[in-house]
């Protein structure tokens, strides 16, 4: 049984996501360009790819940089590719040649990796630091106490570009209960923000198909969706 939607599907989805972001941007006092919607592509097939880039997405995001290989070479040339799972070291190599954005740096070995990497290709690597907010069972993200030191060793590093902070926060099907984590990952940044006033730290990427409105009321700059474009997978 296949549950691929259809390209026609998918381009409702993608307006229904749009009318809720344009909601949710003015609840908020803010302008939807503000907010780049990334359809999360994991698990779906190309043409699934192509359907979504046909109805204007540009930006893409894989969990798995295996995964994201197999798709990367053969989409639409112009889309961005934005790694937004846990990067092991033996897959920093390739996710430096490939991805736009790197959402999960969490540790200081991770990042000389990816600035020694970046070095060689001769390329400045964007990357976000993913925080862990909540003690939940997932190990990725660096404590938010341990943050300041994390980020004071990223942005010495030459080749990378810290652009900001991504988070997950622990699964509720209420996504007001969500809300205090993203308001905290947008504190940590603004903390951040007035330690290094010269730093540029503009991204927050928080919010998912069933709560991405409540994060982009908390100021959320990337969203991250999967299901409400594509479907369940
Ligand atoms: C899968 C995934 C998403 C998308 O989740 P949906 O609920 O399908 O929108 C967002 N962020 C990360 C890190 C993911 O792994």
């Amino acid at each position: 049984m296949s549950h691929e939607a259809s390209r026609s599907t998918i381009a409702e989805n993608i307006a229904r996501v749009r009318e809720r972001l344009a909601d949710a941007c003015r609840r908020a006092g803010r302008s939807p360009d503000q907010v780049t919607l990334i359809a999360v592509s994991k698990t779906k097939p190309l043409d699934a790819i192509a359907a979504a880039a046909a109805c204007g997405l540009h930006d893409f995001g894989e969990n798995r940089v295996q995964e994201a290989l197999t798709k990367i070479p053969h989409a639409p040339p112009q889309l961005r590719w934005h790694l937004i799972g846990h990067l092991q070291s033996n897959k920093a190599k390739p996710a430096v040649e490939h991805f736009h954005l790197i959402h999960t740096v969490d540790s200081p070995a991770l990042a000389q990796r990816l600035d020694r990497l970046a070095q060689e290709r001769q390329k400045t690597q964007p990357v976000l630091l993913q925080v862990k907010l909540g003690d939940e069972a997932t190990k990725s993200g660096v404590a938010p106490t341990a943050l300041p030191a994390l980020y004071a060793a990223v942005r010495a590093l030459p080749n990378l570009r810290v652009c900001g902070l991504m988070t997950i926060p622990p699964f509720c099907p209420d996504p007001e209960a969500v809300r205090p984590y993203f308001r905290h990952l947008r504190e940590l940044r603004d903390a951040l923000q007035a330690a290094f006033p010269s730093d540029d730290l503009p991204e927050l990427s928080m919010g998912m198909s069933h709560d991405f409105e409540v994060a982009v009321e908390e100021g959320a700059t990337l969203i991250r969706v999967g299901t409400a474009i594509f479907g369940d997978r």
